[in-house]
């Protein structure tokens, strides 16, 4: 999208379902005078039918005359809409020759092809949504567990939009309060208190929802966990036992390459990548480089390794090294599991969690540390408003840095025109969260992540 000569009143329209066969297609279309072009091509009057109310109706060709299909179409007067503008939906039967058919008459008729979330970025032109919304809609499509949509829907519903206004509400005010300051030099008004304890409330505020970020990132872009250990251990074995107990698998199992298994499971709501390392068992022997290079890469990538022991027999010298390490090489963090517990009498080693991939004992207790893995690192699992978006984050901490320099700046005296230069630019930041001010880079990279017809 060209946010430079953007005409935000010309007709779009898109497929907003899946390019598949499926019962029915729904296609989307927004711009000024929608209704009155889509009129003549059915049957029905559409130019007075109530905004939001559906019809039943043909859809023809007017030039050949051919009836194109059967189809439900509802139009929408600004600004009832999504966009904001007025808008036409049709729903038609999912046969692909069919929606191409009448896609192709549609842009044959004034409409052009819609760009990835165009729609949505029309609806924000529109005041019908700030950034913090217009994010969440992608993040809700994209979702892959429970937990993650209902934290995406909390942003749409502006939870995040509230909070930010909330800070940008209380920076105003005191930008006002310098502003008088400047105005009017001490010596004709008496000084106003400093507002520090204003100060300390958005710092704690904004420092709340920069930590939120991580476990943001969590739920939308899930961990990647990988099952490695010596052969026999019992890895695919613990790798089906996630598949199977997890009924919300996300997708299949890919046996996508030779070297590794993996599939998406959803461990309470957060979605996981998990890896099961076939690979550097198969080719510990047979040297194949490719293979051994990718299991590699795939382990290095692991945000948690689960290193899988064997407890019927001894352990290897290997593992014994790799138990006296506190640290796992690498990036990531390791979960030790004492698999087959059931065939053995002894304990488990100090760190290593006793689990049966055959009987599920101990698997309750794995699924626990992962979880305490997964969110070491962060505060507020519970928090309402959770930030997942780089591009906010980002913002968060240019205004978190403004207002430190802010209270800095009162600290050492400094003249007032410095408070509220800095002051400006914490609202500028905030600012671009919400998409008060924002630079078409920004929105270009933003709405080219969308899928087309949103
Ligand atoms: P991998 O090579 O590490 O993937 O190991 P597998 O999952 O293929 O398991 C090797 C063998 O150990 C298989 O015969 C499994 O049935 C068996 N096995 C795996 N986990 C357990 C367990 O917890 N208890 C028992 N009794 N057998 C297990």
């Amino acid at each position: 999208m060209n946010h430079e000569n953007y005409d935000p009143d010309d007709r779009i329209a898109a497929l907003a379902t899946p390019w598949a066969e499926s019962a029915i297609a729904v296609i989307r279309t927004s711009g000024q005078g929608s209704i009155e072009v889509l009129s003549p091509l059915i049957k029905a009057d559409l130019v007075n039918q109530e905004s939001r109310k559906m019809l039943y109706t043909t859809l023809k060709d007017p030039q050949s005359g051919e009836s194109l299909d059967e189809i439900m179409i509802v139009p929408f007067r600004a600004p009832g809409s999504y966009t904001g503008q007025e808008s036409v939906e049709l729903y038609c039967h999912g046969s692909l020759p069919g929606v191409q058919k009448i896609l192709n008459l549609l842009f044959r008729s004034g409409f052009r092809q819609a760009s990835p979330g165009e729609f949505t970025f029309r609806a924000f032109i529109h005041g019908k949504m700030d950034l913090t919304r217009a994010e969440a809609v992608q993040e809700i499509i994209s979702s892959k567990t429970g937990k993650a949509q209902s934290l995406a829907l909390n942003r749409l519903s502006g939870v995040l939009e509230k909070r930010i206004n909330h800070f940008k509400d209380s920076a105003t005010g005191m930008a006002a309060l310098f502003a008088i300051q400047l105005d009017y030099p001490d010596d004709e008004v008496e000084s106003p208190p400093l507002p520090l304890k204003e100060i300390e409330e958005i710092k704690n505020g904004l420092k709340e929802l920069i930590d939120s970020y991580r476990v943001g990132k969590i739920y939308q872009e899930g961990v990647v966990i990988v099952l490695a250990g010596r052969t026999n251990v019992g890895k695919s074995s613990l790798f089906n036992l996630f598949l199977k107990e997890d009924r919300s698998i996300v997708s299949d199992v890919h046996g996508t390459t030779r070297d590794y298994l993996e599939s998406w499971i959803s461990l309470g709501g957060i979605p996981v990548r998990l890896y099961d390392t076939a690979g550097l068992r198969k080719f510990e022997d047979s040297v194949e480089e490719e293979g051994i290079r990718r299991t590699r890469e795939v382990m290095e990538n692991a945000h948690i390794l689960i290193y899988v022991l064997d407890g019927s027999i001894d352990l290897s010298e290997e593992e014994e090294e790799m138990l006296a390490q506190s640290h796992p090489e690498g990036k990531g963090k390791r979960v030790v599991v004492w698999n087959k517990a059931d065939l053995s009498q002894n304990r488990a080693p100090a760190g290593a969690i006793p689990v049966s991939a055959v009987t599920g004992q101990g698997f309750t207790e794995l699924e626990d540390a992962l979880r305490l893995q997964i969110f070491a690192d962060t505060s507020q699992i519970g928090a309402e408003a959770v930030v997942d978006s780089l591009r906010q984050k980002e913002l968060l901490e240019r205004a978190f840095a403004g207002v430190v320099k802010v209270e800095e700046a009162i600290h050492n005296g400094l003249p007032v025109d410095v408070l509220a230069m800095d002051l400006h630019d914490v609202l500028q930041a905030l600012g671009e969260i919400t998409g008060e001010v924002s630079s078409s880079d920004i929105l270009e990279r933003m709405f080219s992540n969308f899928c087309v017809g949103k």
